[in-house]
């Protein structure tokens, strides 16, 4: 794949050219031109080569594109650009700033909503995502095509959380309770237990001060 940062206008176009490739793949067509392209998307020949050169080498002068090769190529390549939505559950405190964090803003991932079993938190948001009983967690996951959980709640509420995550379909946990989670093998647990990393960097810099490690 080629470098995935490509200006945000040609990021926007590049629907309308795979739309209009599927359509001349469907009428058998195996190649065009950037000119071809142009007359029916209205966009001129050089901005939409320029575009393609940002995808990398994907035409030869005088031959035109491969349809066929195109469309796939723009099909993985609008597919990175997916956003992977996530839930959480537990909008405690660590929820709560996890929330806030915008892992948007650097990666393709988003928190579409938080849930919790707290009245007082149900029907609230955070910094625009909201908070949901757990009543509601099918409905948003299926509605988000949602697989992966964040996990923040108390520690004695973690299984049962965990299960009932997985009934509803989610297949990745990331968990920040210190509970070791049973789970079906089709679901994957990330464990991050932030009082066990610290701990064990203080004991590390405690008994270990100059950074060499026993063998
Ligand atoms: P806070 O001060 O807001 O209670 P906290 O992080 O200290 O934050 P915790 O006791 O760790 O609180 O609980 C985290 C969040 O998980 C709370 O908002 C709590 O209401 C919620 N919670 C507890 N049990 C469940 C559960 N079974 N299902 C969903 N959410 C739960």
């Amino acid at each position: 794949m080629p470098d995935h940062k490509i200006p945000q206008v040609t990021a926007k176009r590049l629907p309308l050219y795979y739309r209009y490739l599927e359509k001349l793949h469907a009428i058998g067509k195996q190649r065009v031109s950037s000119a071809d392209l142009s007359d029916a998307l209205q966009i001129d020949p050089a901005t939409i080569r320029r575009d393609f050169s940002y995808l990398g080498e994907l035409g030869k002068k005088g031959y035109g594109y491969n349809v066929t090769y195109l469309l796939q190529f723009l099909r993985d390549f609008l597919k990175q650009d997916e956003v992977t939505n996530v839930v959480l559950v537990g909008v405690g405190n660590l929820g709560t700033a996890l929330l806030r964090y915008n892992f948007y803003r650097s990666h393709n991932t988003k928190i579409v909503a938080g849930f919790d079993q707290d009245p007082a938190k149900i029907g609230t948001d955070v910094d625009g995502i909201p908070v949901y009983s757990l009543d509601r967690l099918q409905e948003v996951i299926q509605l988000h095509h949602v697989e992966v959980a964040i996990l923040t709640v108390p520690v004695n509420a973690a299984q049962s959380t965990a299960d009932f995550l997985v009934k509803a379909g989610i297949r990745g946990i990331l968990n920040f309770t210190p509970a070791r989670l049973i789970a079906p093998a089709h679901v994957r647990i990330h464990n991050i237990d932030l009082t066990i990393e610290l701990q064990t960097l203080i004991y590390f810099l405690k008994n270990f001060p100059d950074g060499e490690e026993e063998m």
